[in-house]
């Protein structure tokens, strides 16, 4: 039996990396999977691995900025599996790097529009399903540049100190209608997004690994796997006593 087996797990931006790796690890813990991303190749290919490995899982795409994008994905999940008992809040987007006096509001615009816009349209829509069924737990990416500043992306850095903020009031105001809802802030893990950073900080002359690696105190970055296992285990009854919580899942960086 898996922690979370008859459980239905929605995964947004579970096209690729993280999100992919929590759709998997849902699916292989025992609950019904509805992947959704804004691209459709990759959310497709979740599926087919879902399968692959003997799961049950649909795909529904879904711009999560959109109003009513959103309000039709949860519609989706609704129409096919009859309930929403799990949600991992992934979708995100890097944005470009550039000192604080150089962003453009076009970048700040669109940062914040996915990272923070759309996280509050998805847990309003996910909490109002919840409510009309008796709960249920939900996970928020959130990054350590929720906790910390991090020179050059001033935009990402205020999106993701918006999603631990909507995470505390969404927790505070639904706890006692069975509502848990927690966010993680990863560190360096090893994804096109954290490829993407690196590409534009050093112009393609140092990998990821190479750049990350050694800012962590455990001398590594961490793999999308690794996220997924916390992110699953959050939206188990094992964590019934956990909600409200900003947790941290990155080697140590933030105790430095
Ligand atoms: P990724 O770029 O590999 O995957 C992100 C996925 O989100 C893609 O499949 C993309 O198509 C999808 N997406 C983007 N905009 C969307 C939208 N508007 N609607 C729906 N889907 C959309 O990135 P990742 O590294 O797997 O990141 C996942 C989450 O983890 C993000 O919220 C990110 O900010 C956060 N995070 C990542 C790291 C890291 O080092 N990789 C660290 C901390 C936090």
């Amino acid at each position: 039996m898996g922690i979370v087996s008859g459980k239905t797990a929605l995964v947004t931006g579970a096209g690729a990396g993280i999100g992919r790796a929590t759709a998997r690890k849902f699916s292989t813990e025992g609950a019904k999977v509805v992947v959704s991303d804004i691209d459709s190749t990759g959310g497709i290919e979740t599926v087919r691995l879902i399968h692959a490995d003997g799961g049950k899982a649909i795909f529904i795409q879904a711009d999560c900025s959109k109003p009513e994008d959103v309000k039709a994905l949860i519609e989706g999940v609704v129409e096919e599996y009859e309930s929403l008992d799990c949600v991992c809040n992934n979708a995100g987007i890097e944005g470009k790097i550039a000192p604080f006096a150089e962003q453009t509001i076009e970048n700040y615009d669109a940062v914040m529009n996915v990272n923070a816009r759309g996280m509050f349209l998805c847990l309003r829509a996910e909490i109002r399903e919840m409510l009309t069924s008796g709960g249920g737990a939900i996970v928020n990416l959130a990054s350590i540049a929720g906790l910390i500043g991090f020179p050059g992306i001033a935009p990402y850095t205020a999106s993701k100190h918006a999603v631990n903020g909507l995470t505390k009031n969404a927790a505070l105001e639904y706890g006692k209608d069975g509502i848990r809802v927690n966010s993680i802030c990863p560190g360096g893990i090893d994804t096109r997004m954290l490829d993407s950073l690196a590409e534009q900080t050093s112009d393609g002359q140092q990998s990821s690994q190479q750049m990350m690696a050694p800012l962590h105190p455990l001398g590594r970055i961490g793999t999308p796997e690794e996220v997924a296992e916390l992110i699953v285990w959050l939206c188990s009854d094992r964590a019934a006593f956990v909600t409200g919580a900003n947790i941290p899942i990155d080697g140590g960086y933030v105790a430095q």
